[in-house]
């Protein structure tokens, strides 16, 4: 499992990398999860978290950094099992309690016909174990508790947020891809212009790395060069 360790010592474990990330932060006295994966990867998720568990520092909170089926579908299971509290957007509240988050826009020709294509499939393809959600982070809220930091960085969804560790590392959900080599531009979005200004407000922290929900760490440098590409060919 990748780890990363931030100066105050806490530490951020990738859980699950296959199609869908999860990341665990260690704190000194609390664990909290970003993103569940999907179904397919529940055992695997369950038996890392078993390993990297400790009755000090107990699974108190599951963090969505918003509600696509590929990011939520093992969410009641794991509230169940660990009695976490699940924080996501007042915007996606409904979603949760529905079981179904409808699909983005795609940004490029292709995934503009994959989304077109998504969205006429049946919604249970999509859908996930209803949930209730425990803390709705809501517009005018500033939550910063040891140490991390919840961003508003809509764009991918209406409700998309991110998560900053010690202000060092950014958990960013779909924000940013890290799927592709030269880009960060996620295939799907519903307002690209909002996700540009999301990155542009992820940029004005202090955080040197980007972990996103699908691919590899995304580096500062990147997101730099991705956000001031757009800006100047008003691409968005
Ligand atoms: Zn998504």
């Amino acid at each position: 499992m990748k780890m990363w360790k931030t100066k105050k010592g806490n530490t951020i474990i990738q859980v699950i990398d296959k199609r869908s990330n999860s990341y665990l932060i260690t704190m000194e006295d609390m664990q909290v999860l970003v993103d569940t994966g999907r179904t397919s990867s529940f055992s695997k998720l369950i038996k890392n978290l078993n390993i990297l568990s400790d009755e000090k520092t107990p699974l108190k909170h599951l963090f969505l950094t918003h509600s696509h089926y590929d990011h939520c579908q093992n969410a009641a299971k794991l509230k169940d099992k660990y009695q976490c509290e699940i924080w996501l957007s007042e915007h996606e509240e409904d979603f949760g309690k529905s079981g179904f988050t409808p699909l983005p826009n795609g940004t490029f020709l292709l995934s503009k016909w994959i989304s077109s294509l998504g969205q006429k499939l049946p919604n249970k393809i999509f859908s996930y174990s209803e949930f209730s959600t425990d803390v709705l982070i809501r517009k005018e809220d500033k939550i910063e508790t040891n140490g991390l930091k919840v961003i508003l960085s809509p764009g991918h969804t209406k409700g998309s947020i991110s998560l900053i560790v010690d202000e060092e590392i950014a958990i960013v959900g779909d924000a940013m891809f890290g799927i592709f080599r030269n880009s960060i531009m996620p295939p799907f979005a519903d307002d690209q212009k909002a996700m540009l200004q999301s990155w542009g407000k992820l940029l004005d922290s202090k955080a040197q790395i980007f972990l996103p929900g699908h691919g590899k760490e995304i580096k500062r440098s990147l997101l730099q060069k991705e956000y001031n590409k757009r800006l100047k060919n008003e691409i968005i």
